[in-house]
């Protein structure tokens, strides 16, 4: 199966349909907006903090159906980690989203199942047009994280 048609895989299109941590946590520690203007993209990801510990994750905003499934998954895979796991995986998915060839994505402090799920935005490789799509949530995870390391070195 080549094409763009490949990469709305079940998986996609079923946490594009049934979204999950939808909203706002409810006790906001950090939060960060990320848009992606080339496809209209724009979401806002809020993180909820207990010492290093994301206790609580959620996305809202609107756009593309690979956005939307990407974000899902990062607010399923990385809630009740460590913030510098999230990170860690950030930059594996960035990689498996951009290079050529496997990429090793760590388990180390996640649920492997739901780690092993991400890889089906690799097909985005192909479409670079698709690849802000797939990375707009996680940097807006990023930039929420790095925001609360200022705030509480300030
Ligand atoms: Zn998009």
């Amino acid at each position: 199966m080549d094409g763009l048609g490949a990469l709305y895989q079940e998986s996609i299109l079923d946490h594009g349909k049934n979204p999950r941590n939808r909203g706002t946590v409810e006790n906001v520690t950090a939060e960060a907006l990320g848009a992606n203007p080339n496809c209209g993209d724009r979401i806002s990801v809020s993180v909820s903090l207990e010492g290093e510990t994301i206790t609580d994750v959620a996305f809202d905003g609107q756009g593309c159906a690979i956005s939307m499934a990407s974000a899902s998954m990062m607010t399923e895979v990385v809630k009740g980690v460590e913030a510098k796991v999230a990170e860690r995986l950030f930059s594996e998915f960035r990689r498996l989203c951009t290079e050529a060839g496997d990429v090793e994505l760590s388990h180390d402090g996640l649920d492997g199942d739901l780690v092993e799920q991400l890889r089906v935005m690799a097909g985005v490789r192909q479409f670079p047009g698709r690849i802000k799509c797939a990375t707009l949530s996680w940097a807006a995870l990023e930039a929420a994280l790095q925001g609360r390391d200022q705030a509480s070195s300030e």
